[in-house]
């Protein structure tokens, strides 16, 4: 039966807790990267968006602006045939006319003045779109500074931890390495684990009479439940 020692195996699970660390810590920035960048891309999406419809505001209230000058210059001419008008008859026809024109020129004046104030509104919204794009801007920046400036420490860090790891598994017993390997392999940092009380540290299942024993005998002891090598922390008495 193999025989382990439970400080060698609270260093292989220091060393597979570091391990996680760093890769948690190597995938972080890349990811953080991507999702900043998305919110870049949102935002000038936002921004062109916002500019179009800007444009065509615009171009809709020059427009009413002109039809607006081109009736009051119509207006204009009536007045003046208006008091040249030889009958009664034609007095009257440029008087509707002009009534006419000036009703529609009072419901153009207000759809003018909306555009107007639409128009502010999309200077506003531009101006606020404009500000949160800078600040995508210089989070995903400052990302990009943080991945240049860590990411080959990361890197270096990561396989020193992981030579070093796999020198101590070679300390593993030979009749248990393949469990081990089988459980290390799919469960990372969590193919150790300490003992809690009478429970598996990873995944609280209670151990058992034996396994106790087994435990206390530096004899090897896989949980029931989550497959973790179980070793004992420092300075516990069983
Ligand atoms: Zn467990």
């Amino acid at each position: 039966m193999a025989v382990i020692e439970h400080d060698h195996l609270r260093t292989l699970h220091r060393l597979h807790r570091q391990k996680a660390d760093l890769q948690s810590r190597i995938d972080s920035g890349p990811r953080q990267l991507v999702a900043s960048t998305a919110r870049v891309t949102t935002g000038e999406e936002k921004q062109a968006g916002l500019k179009d419809l800007l444009k065509k505001t615009q171009v809709l209230a020059n427009e009413k602006q002109l039809l607006l000058k081109q009736r009051e210059d119509k207006i204009h001419d009536f007045q003046a045939k208006l008091n040249a008008a030889k009958s009664n008859e034609e007095f009257q026809a440029f008087k509707n006319q002009i009534a006419a024109d000036e009703q529609a020129n009072e419901v153009l004046s207000d759809e003018i003045f909306e555009q107007l104030e639409k128009i502010d509104d999309i200077n506003q919204e531009i101006s606020d779109a404009t500000e949160s794009l800078k600040l995508a801007n210089d989070l995903r920046n400052n990302i990009q500074a943080k991945i240049d400036k860590e990411a080959e420490g990361l890197k270096s860090e990561w396989t020193r931890v992981t030579a070093e790891l796999t020198e101590l598994e070679k300390k593993i017993p030979a009749d248990i390495r393949m469990d081990y390997q089988r459980v290390a392999s799919s469960r990372g940092e969590e193919s150790l684990a300490p003992l809690d009380g009478d429970f598996c540290g990873n995944c609280f299942h209670k151990i058992t009479t034996m396994q106790h024993s087994n435990l206390a005998a530096n004899k090897p002891v896989f949980c029931k439940a989550c497959g973790a090598l179980i070793y004992l922390p420092e300075n516990t008495r069983v």
